[in-house]
């Protein structure tokens, strides 16, 4: 407030806009991008398509058009060869009493058509002379983050600009900001110190350097997140101690020599073995199994089931929709028929008595095996003893609710948490890095790569013919629609309407259709979806609750409606429900003929790749983190200032791994070269949402 040129007005916007408290908070407000000014332009090289340029030469005219607020005013000037307009509608007066005509300036703007001439707009005027000092050595100028609200009350990207130099050429004249990474550290990874790089990401000398400058914020700020998330990783494998499954007996063993359906893909084997290292250790698991669509996940969750049956613990199977906890329950227990084996499913539709009844024999140990939604997390279920909690499509979870679920037992049991959705690996670094990963890396054999086929909605009969045929090989079909009422945006396609006309495609009696949709009552859901599991309807018109799990290996057609609407890992999901038996399968993705170079991007990713973890790869980079499906839930549980998880991976890498070899040198930070790292952890620590991550 007391700083020049900010005062209390200004210093209450920055406080509610920018949340900068302090001199130091402001510090820390860097530029969003910078300009190169350090070329010069002639009027006859640049155009409307031309972005932000600079010009020199001098004004030769004023006229001004209006009076009052609507007073408008014209320049005309020239760079000595040709000339263009500039306008302004605002600060007139000001403009006029400050700008000279005759007097050489540099012009710096946006140009744009206006009546057909070349114009711009409020541009920025500096004399010649002035222009070095303002920019500074580099002709490179940062631009600053600007809200509505600050705008309004003049609180600009120049008036911020100003207000940093300020600081710096006041307040920090003589004083050097203290170092936050240890000299060895920066040494190593040769990094420009801490006072350097503040005031070239502010103010910058040079490109080069500033590139230098930016890197050092952001593997400083990695580097941190990597410490807090790897120490706590450290604290909790050293102070929660887990339940021992020491052996593996009858239940596995006769399952797996007897009753598996199939042979086990090398990706399967490794990733029960990776989890019985775990459970023996004496260490409570705490594993996350990535594996994408098809790969067999429910498999080896049920064989890790068996190793807690088999060292007489309970274990417990959560998926967040009743088709799919319902589906797992009668695959699990069909599968386990014959090791006679007491399974049972608990979902919202359980009915009073036998909920009561579950819940009974959940208590005294008789029940083996729960499967269930969320009706698992109510207070009233309690366990004999819980011994494996598997989460299955972990990201419909919120946070909050899979924490109740380990938090049934006085000893936390062992947790499994398995996604379809493919974590980038720099997202899952940050994201879960204090969870050891497991990745199903390999699709059961005979599988073939689902077709996908990106077509307008102006050429869809072509669409239906191929249905057609398919039906009549005896195969079944899905369409899935974004909504079910109709949204404001009028042209996307609507569930029912589209139910309607799909009956008129594809007429009863020779076809029967299914509808399913998240705001049907439960018992109508599984009823309908019932229909189509046992081959009596042959499509089945859905909306994304179909997205996850749903296993009907006789389906062979996947249409998805409005697929612009869907993100890149929800459209691969999607397509996942077809492919999962031998026979060729086919997605086809419709969009509307008025599509975007967006869409036209995006539908070529999903045409061109089937590979999970490359389609969520380039989400990550067309959509930013905070987007990505499997961070929406919980959100990111940190901010970053710096670094973009998208683009900075190798960054986060180094950081990791250095943030690593210092823990395995010096595990609690007491050497003294630690001590500057120790002291910023401390400080750093509250800004970090623990409660976000597992
Ligand atoms: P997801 O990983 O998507 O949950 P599922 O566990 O539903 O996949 O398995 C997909 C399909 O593959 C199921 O029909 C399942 O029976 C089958 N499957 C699983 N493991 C194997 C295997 N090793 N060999 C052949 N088919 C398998
Ligand atoms: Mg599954």
């Amino acid at each position: 407030m007391y700083l020049k040129g900010v005062g209390p007005q200004r210093a209450a916007l920055l406080q509610s806009e920018l949340k900068v408290n302090n001199l130091e908070e402001m510090l820390y407000v860097f530029p969003f991008r910078y300009v190169d000014r350090s070329k010069y332009y002639f009027i006859k090289d640049i155009d409307a398509t031309s972005s932000y340029v600079q010009i020199v030469g001098e004004i030769i005219r004023f006229t001004s058009h209006g009076t009052g607020t609507q007073q408008k005013l014209f320049a005309t000037f020239s760079d000595y060869h040709n000339t263009v307009d500039l306008v302004w509608f605002k600060g007139v007066k000001y403009i006029e009493n400050k700008l000279k005509i005759g007097e050489k300036y540099v012009l710096y703007g946006k140009p744009s058509l206006y009546n057909g001439k070349l114009n711009f707009t409020h541009p920025d005027l500096d004399p010649v002379d002035e222009i070095e000092t303002k920019l500074g050595n580099g002709g490179i100028q940062g631009v600053y983050n600007t809200t509505e609200k600050m705008k309004k009350c003049n609180l600009t990207n120049k008036v911020v600009q100003n207000i940093i130099q300020t600081i710096f050429s006041q307040e920090l004249k003589n004083y050097h900001l203290p170092e936050t990474l240890p000299a060895y550290v920066l040494q190593q990874f040769g990094l420009p110190n801490l006072d350097t790089s503040i005031r070239n990401l502010h103010f910058p000398e040079s490109n080069i350097l500033l590139q230098r400058c930016q890197f050092r914020m952001k593997f400083e700020e990695l580097f941190y997140i990597q410490m807090q998330i790897l120490r706590r990783a450290n604290a909790r494998k050293q102070s929660v101690q887990g339940f021992i499954f020491s052996r593996i007996g009858e239940y596995f063993n006769n399952f797996y020599h007897n009753h598996l359906p199939f042979e086990l893909t090398g990706a399967q084997k490794r990733v029960i073995k990776e989890v019985r290292e775990d459970v023996r250790s004496g260490r409570q698991m705490n594993r996350l199994i990535q594996g994408d669509v098809g790969s067999g996940k429910t498999l080896v969750a049920l064989m890790c089931i068996l190793i807690a049956l088999d060292n007489q613990f309970q274990a417990c199977l959560m998926a967040p929709t009743e088709i799919l906890a319902s589906q797992h329950y009668s695959g699990i227990s069909q599968m386990l028929q014959p090791l006679g084996i007491q399974v049972r499913l608990l979902t919202g539709s359980t009915k009073m008595k036998e909920r009561r009844e579950i819940m009974e024999n959940l208590e005294n140990g008789t029940i083996q095996i729960i499967i269930g939604t969320h009706a698992l997390l109510e207070d009233k279920v309690k366990f004999h003893n819980l011994g494996l909690a598997i989460i299955d499509e972990q990201h419909r979870f919120g946070v909050a609710q899979r924490a109740k679920l380990w938090g049934k037992n006085s000893c936390p049991p062992h947790v499994l948490v398995m996604t379809a959705t493919p974590i980038p690996r720099t997202l899952a670094m940050t994201l879960y890095g204090d969870l050891d990963i497991s990745v199903i890396d390999e699709l059961p054999p005979g599988r073939q790569p689902i077709q996908t086929i990106h077509r307008t909605d102006n050429h869809v009969g072509p669409v239906y013919d191929f249905v057609r045929k398919e039906i009549a090989k005896g195969r079944q079909a899905y369409v899935v629609y974004p909504l079910i009422k109709e949204s404001e945006a009028a042209d996307f396609q609507n569930l029912e309407d589209g139910f309607k006309k799909l009956q008129q495609i594809f007429p009863e009696p020779q076809y029967h259709l299914s509808m399913v949709h998240g705001q049907m009552p439960n018992a109508d859901k599984d009823y309908e979806m019932q229909k189509f599991v046992n081959g009596q309807t042959q499509i089945l018109v859905a909306t994304t609750v179909i997205e996850v799990g749903v296993n009907v290996p006789n389906a062979s057609v996947m249409i998805i409606e409005s697929a612009e609407r869907f993100g890149l890992s929800q459209l691969h999901q999607l397509r996942g429900r077809v492919g999962r038996g031998s026979d060729q399968s086919y997605c086809f993705l419709i969009t509307s003929v008025k599509q975007t170079s967006a869409t036209r991007e995006r539908m070529d990713i999903m045409t061109s790749s089937t590979d999970g973890f490359a389609i969520s790869e380039a989400d990550l980079k067309l959509r930013g983190p905070g987007d990505l499906e499997g961070t929406q839930q919980s959100g990111m549980p940190f901010e970053l200032k710096m670094a973009d998880l998208a683009r900075d991976g190798q960054i986060l890498q180094a950081a990791r791994d250095f943030a690593r070899s210092i823990l395995e040198d010096d595990p609690n930070l007491e050497k003294e070269n630690n001590r500057i790292i120790k002291d910023q952890l401390a400080l750093r620590a509250p800004a970090f949402n623990w409660g976000a991550i597992s």
